[in-house]
């Protein structure tokens, strides 16, 4: 593949909702005309398995990636880190980037505060942007994106090759990488998959998770970080982990609450919300707890309660989105408090 095309992946809605594949087939139909890209198709992000050919097609790209998919992009893009497709987060004006609130939502005195893990390994100098195909009605506002992103794309790379020594340009260009025609693979199956995914630019390693969890989900890598070591041990619908995680840093991608499924942390427009209610209530320990316990029991196992892994939690930060705003509201709705 050329180093100036961009490759545009859109990543199917699991099930059969025929609205969400007319606009995945409106999107494919007019993206594979479109100068510039190569178009592949794989099944949701999140249900990929280790080996699956959608996974080894996107380990197999190396240059620019805008991905189409059903989830909130900073979810989809800690899913790719962890899959080891590796970048910069690129972002859109369609997914405006939170504000740092620390400060602003009266939290811990930011001397104290624990700078995250970040990405680890080597970051490759290309960008990964998400979009979130929940995020407008109809095809043409992500034509519209993708084209603008590409247009970013080609006079980023314009820019680096002017600035360097002809000689460094012919040596210092990788080969492009085989590029997999999945194409014809749109419709390769994927079960449904559920467990957490961690955002290590909030994660601040401090271990409550590996020491709520009691069925095994969570471990170290060699550099003593925290990583979801076992997925498929993870229960499905479950999201206890992330009430107790203490920077909003564990996201259940799947699930209904906007603040667990990744919508973006921060204050914008000033506008705060009371997320301790969207994490379940007075106390998010709580409903954890209970939620812990309900998995507990199903196995066989007696319930602990509080007594286990839990920790104080501090206030937790502000999610808002301006997009989803009303969904957020209506997520406080529904909640049983
Ligand atoms: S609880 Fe949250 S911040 Fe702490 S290690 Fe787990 S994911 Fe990271
Ligand atoms: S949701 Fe439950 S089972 Fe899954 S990782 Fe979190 S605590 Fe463990």
């Amino acid at each position: 593949m050329s180093r100036n095309r961009v490759t545009v992946v859109i990543s199917q809605a699991q099930g059969k909702n025929p609205l969400r594949r007319a606009l995945e087939e409106s999107l494919a139909a007019t993206l594979l005309m479109e100068p510039g890209v190569d178009l592949s198709i794989v099944p949701h992000l999140y249900d990929l398995e280790e080996g699956h050919t959608g996974r080894l097609f996107l380990n197999s790209v190396s240059g620019d990636m805008i991905v189409l998919g059903w989830l909130f992009p900073r979810a989809g893009f800690w899913l790719l880190d962890r899959m080891g497709v590796k970048g910069l987060e690129g972002s859109s004006p369609m997914h405006p980037v939170a504000e740092d609130d620390g400060e602003e939502a009266g939290e811990a005195d930011p001397q104290e505060k624990v700078p995250a893990i970040g990405q680890t390994g080597d970051i490759p100098d290309r960008t990964i942007t998400l979009l979130d195909l929940r995020a407008k009605p109809g095809y043409e506002p992500y034509l519209e994106e993708v084209r603008r992103l590409i247009g970013e794309s080609k006079a980023r790379r314009e820019a680096q090759v002017s600035v360097r020594p002809p000689v460094l340009v012919e040596l210092g260009l990788p080969k492009p990488a085989p590029v997999i025609d999945l194409t014809t693979l749109a419709s390769a199956p994927a079960a449904r998959r559920w467990y957490p995914v961690i955002d290590y630019s909030r994660c601040t390693n401090c271990m409550q998770c590996l020491d709520f969890c009691l069925f095994g989900v969570y471990g170290v890598d060699g550099g003593e970080r925290i990583l979801v070591e076992s997925q498929d041990n993870c229960k499905k619908g479950c999201p206890a982990c992330s009430r107790v995680c203490p920077e909003q840093a564990i996201m259940f991608p799947e699930y209904k609450t906007p603040a667990i499924a990744g919508a973006p942390v921060g204050v914008v427009t000033g506008l705060k919300i009371d997320l301790s209610k969207l994490f379940g209530g007075g106390d998010p320990s709580v409903t954890a707890a209970a939620e812990r316990d309900r998995e507990l029991v199903k196995d066989g196992r007696d319930a602990v309660g509080l007594t286990v892994g839990m920790a104080p939690r501090r206030a937790p930060r502000a999610p808002t989105v301006p997009d989803e705003l009303d969904g957020l509201v209506d997520a406080l709705d529904k909640l049983e408090i």
